[in-house]
């Protein structure tokens, strides 16, 4: 099989139709073998029936259904694990994404040897305050954590090889940040094409404001997993230790002073406070880095290493 192409979707009844349509299109046109999996994120309009009325026309097109809205993240992991073909393909289901696209990306993973390529909505259709200008912050500060030199990290529009998508686990919103935890399986092929964006021809947008926040506390999960998920020690006991040990050392001297110098009571010295403040916090700090350890250590996944290859064994 040449593509499978993965499309969640929640409430897109109207859209569905006319896109299948046009994917049937483009993969006629290209003599591709493929099919199509349309994940239905717990839809509370006539998404499903539409696709099980789809289906009985093209068998091409096959359908999962969650029982609940679980989120695009959850949607887009089940189709990966669905997948079949060795290049896949994500895309939105409101028609903002175009199909046309599918044969330059399929393209620049068989041809160009990527590992995955992700669309770079260049020209964008939708509002400027909520969207464009937001994402492009969040863009940068994407980019300068995780160092992958990719304009558009959420553009729903991508394309990858089979071993990424087998490799990688979508949870929580991180499909904001696919390319990251492509990168953290050791892919760095990752390259980027400019794609066609259109304005959302029906139904609404299923991002609220939620996504700045969600988005912004996402990206520092991605920081510090990324940094200290295997050893959080490094990071919370380094600090606690260094305001533990600047609170006593300032305690030790106030102590000193009081019965060696002047008589001032402790309590009088507001830089008492401040060390035992000092204290307190590094502590607190230790303690968590430590509890972070021990969870690390007890996690099942602790030792699954991702093996690219063997011989002999
Ligand atoms: N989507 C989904 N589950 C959700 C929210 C969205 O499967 O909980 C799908 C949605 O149907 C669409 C895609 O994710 O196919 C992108 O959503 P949307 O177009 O609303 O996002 P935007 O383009 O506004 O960023
Ligand atoms: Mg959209």
């Amino acid at each position: 099989m040449d593509l499978s192409i993965v499309i969640p979707l929640l409430n897109e009844d109207e859209s569905l139709p006319e896109l299948c349509a046009w994917i049937e299109r483009v993969m006629l046109a290209n003599n591709y073998s493929y099919e199509v999996i349309l994940i239905d994120d717990g839809s509370t309009d006539d998404s499903w029936n539409v696709i099980t009325k789809l289906r009985s026309a093209n068998p091409n097109i096959k359908g999962i259904k969650f029982q609940r809205n679980y989120g695009k993240s959850a949607a887009l992991n089940e189709g990966f694990k669905a997948a079949q073909a060795n290049v896949i393909i994500t895309m939105d289901a409101d028609m903002q994404d175009s199909p046309d696209e599918i044969p330059e990306l399929r393209r620049m993973i068989i041809e160009d040897g990527f590992d995955m390529v992700s669309g770079w909505k260049k020209k964008r259709y939708d509002n400027t305050l909520t969207k464009n200008i937001p994402s492009k912050l969040f863009n940068a500060a994407a980019r300068s954590m995780s160092k992958i030199q990719l304009h558009d990290f959420n553009c729903g529009l991508k394309s990858y090889s089979k071993k990424v998508v087998k490799s990688i686990e979508v949870y929580g919103e991180m499909h904001r940040y696919v390319p990251v935890l492509a990168k953290w399986a050791g892919f760095r092929k990752i390259g980027e094409k400019v794609v066609e964006h259109r304005a959302r021809k029906y139904g609404i947008t299923k991002f609220g404001w939620s996504r700045f926040v969600n988005g912004f506390l996402d990206l520092m999960t991605i920081f510090f997993v990324g940094k200290f998920g295997k050893r959080p020690m490094h990071f919370f006991g380094l600090w606690g230790s260094i305001f533990f040990f600047l609170g006593l050392g300032i305690f030790t001297f106030l102590t000193i002073s009081k019965f060696f110098f002047d008589q001032t009571g402790l309590t009088q010295r507001p830089l008492f406070f401040f060390a035992i403040m000092l204290m307190i916090i590094g502590s607190q700090l230790f303690l968590a880095g430590f509890i972070g350890e021990l969870i690390s250590r007890n996690s099942p996944e602790r030792n699954n290493y991702l093996i690219e290859d063997k011989t002999g064994l």
